[in-house]
């Protein structure tokens, strides 16, 4: 049996390893997207969260903290002092400004309480106004006319003399007869109220706060050159703010921020509140490298446990299986006799295809004897009589001869050869003559011994080794052959006879070749005596 792998280039092994790499890949590819999705929802989630609270914080803040301004402001327009103090003198000017230092003492918040009349009086504490100055073309003083008579949403302004950024909530004064007098107005440091909402939170470093009014003017932020400017100024989209609250992301000169507003009802003021998309993402990234890895080393793990059981089940028996097999039908090296597959399907297989592979060699085998005996055979015989050939008797008489020199026994030749042959071929033809030493070959056998060992020497000569036999056992061992042939009515209508040479191994120093030429001596002295004889 040819076991042939030339068309076998990829072993099972090679093939499942590139199948596990695919495995793994495909795996932590799917793990890691799945986990970039989740981790990347909850931190922004989380992200909008802080951001909407931190807002909403804010919201409660600037709402109390204006308010109370509002109220106080509200509360001085309605003060007759206040509204009249044009008109009245200079004790009730002096009372009022009291009451305004009052009001500033009491409220750290506040910076400035002061109110400024069409003729152009301005009731201020510690602030001399410079020359020509003129309260009704000032911001606040335009901001409450024009929501007049409801008190000004709040602008921010620079205060001519210190240049400090400020925000002023205003209401005009009206007298009895609903004339407007003048404003009243009460002005906080926007710095102050700035810083309060820059101030970071732990978690964010790029997170703050600040205050725009409905139409889109930053109103309170703690970088001064953004004041009065529009939000879609510093965005490079338009954010919708028409809602009570809600999310949005913009970028800011080149840098992606993530933002919450909602708005102050009261007040009418929207809270912005804003962070850096990338503070927000860096510790995602860190998060979601942390997770590849862990998904990476349980892929790799499992993996490697299934491959390797796959292997132990599997791939080492087969390869064991076709080593052992290989072994068995080259025959080259040793088989352990118990090697223990599996106890699975291809552990039954693997023994099945050993017993098989075994059992087919033993057929072979037997086979292979019995060619070999039949080519021996076929060597060693003569093919018409089915006697011994001459080849095969000679290695006979050299172990004979070998036999008897070493043990010092005897044996004895007869050298026999049909009388006329070639008369009985020419007469009755050579097929007839075929027939002839056939007959003769089976007649002599019968009458030989049966340690007696016969062969076809020549054409029509044959020789007979008697082993162990001296010369007057061989001479009337021959005899008898003489006369069952010459009394044999063989199948052609004719007598047939033979004439006998025999001779005794006797001389120690005589060779086969001596020995044969001796009897071949004597079987001529048969045929030079007349034939049908024996000369021993
Ligand atoms: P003798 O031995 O008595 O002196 O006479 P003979 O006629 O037998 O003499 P010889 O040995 O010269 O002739 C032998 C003949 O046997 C010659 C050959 O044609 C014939 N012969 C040899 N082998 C075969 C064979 O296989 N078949 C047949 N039919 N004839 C054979
Ligand atoms: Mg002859
Ligand atoms: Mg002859």
């Amino acid at each position: 049996m040819k076991v042939s792998h030339d068309r076998r280039t990829r072993s099972v092994r090679d093939d499942l390893f590139e199948h596990w790499i695919a495995l793994i890949c495909l795996i932590i590819i799917s793990y890691s997207a799945l986990l970039i999705a989740i981790i990347y929802r909850s931190e922004m989630s989380n992200a909008y969260s802080i951001i909407k609270h931190r807002n909403q914080a804010v919201n409660f803040f600037i709402e109390g903290y204006f308010s109370k301004i509002r109220n106080e402001v509200l509360l001085l327009s309605n003060i007759q002092e206040v509204i009249e103090a044009p008109y009245l003198g200079p004790k009730a000017r002096k009372k009022t400004l009291k009451l305004y230092r009052t009001i500033e003492e009491i409220d750290p918040d506040i910076n400035y309480v002061y109110s400024g009349y069409k003729n152009g009086l301005l009731l201020i504490n510690n602030y001399t106004p410079p020359k020509g100055f003129d309260p009704t073309v000032r911001p606040w003083y335009k901001a409450a006319l024009r929501t007049a008579p409801n008190a000004s949403n709040g602008i921010p302004y620079r205060e001519i003399k210190t240049k400090e950024w400020l925000v002023s909530i205003s209401r005009v004064l009206i007298d009895k007869h609903g004339k407007i007098k003048g404003v009243v107005s009460i002005d906080t440091s926007i710095n102050t109220v700035a810083n309060l909402l820059k101030q970071h939170i732990e978690r964010y470093k790029s997170l703050y706060s600040f205050v725009i009014k409905p139409n889109g003017i930053i109103l309170i932020h703690h970088d001064k050159s953004l004041l009065n400017k529009r939000l879609s100024d510093i965005t490079n989209s338009s954010i919708d703010l028409t809602k009570s609250s809600g999310l949005f992301s913009y970028t800011s000169n080149g840098s992606k921020k993530l933002g919450c507003y909602s708005t102050i009802k009261k007040l009418g003021w929207i809270i912005v509140t804003i962070v850096d998309k990338e503070e927000v993402l860096t510790p995602m990234i860190s998060k979601i490298l942390l997770s590849m890895l862990i998904v990476i080393i349980i892929a790799i793990a499992t993996s490697w446990f299934f491959s390797s059981s796959l292997s132990k089940k599997i791939i080492v028996p087969l390869t064991e299986l076709r080593k052992r097999v290989s072994t068995i039908t080259t025959s080259e090296g040793d088989i352990s006799p118990n090697y223990n597959y599996p106890n699975n399907e291809i552990g039954e297989i693997a023994s099945d295809i050993e017993q098989l592979t075994e059992r087919e060699l033993y057929l072979k085998n037997i086979e292979l004897k019995k060619m070999n005996r039949q080519l021996e055979l076929l060597s060693t015989t003569d093919h018409l009589t089915k006697l011994m050939n001459r080849h095969k008797m000679t290695d006979e008489l050299k172990k004979e001869w070998n036999r008897a020199k070493r043990y010092k026994t005897t044996f004895s030749l007869i050298l026999f050869d049909i009388d006329h042959f070639k008369k009985i071929n020419d007469t009755y033809g050579h097929q007839a003559g075929d027939l002839v030493l056939a007959e003769m070959a089976s007649l002599v056998k019968n009458t030989l011994r049966t340690t007696d060992i016969i062969s076809r020497w020549g054409g029509e000569e044959f020789l007979v080794l008697c082993p162990g036999t001296n010369l007057q056992s061989a001479a009337s061992l021959a005899q008898r052959l003489k006369t069952s042939i010459e009394q044999h009515r063989f199948s052609i209508d004719s007598r047939v006879t033979i004439s006998l040479g025999v001779y005794e191994f006797t001389n120690q120093e005589e060779d086969i070749e001596e020995m044969l030429s001796k009897a071949d001596q004597k079987l001529y002295e048969a045929k030079r005596l007349g034939r049908n004889c024996v000369v021993c």
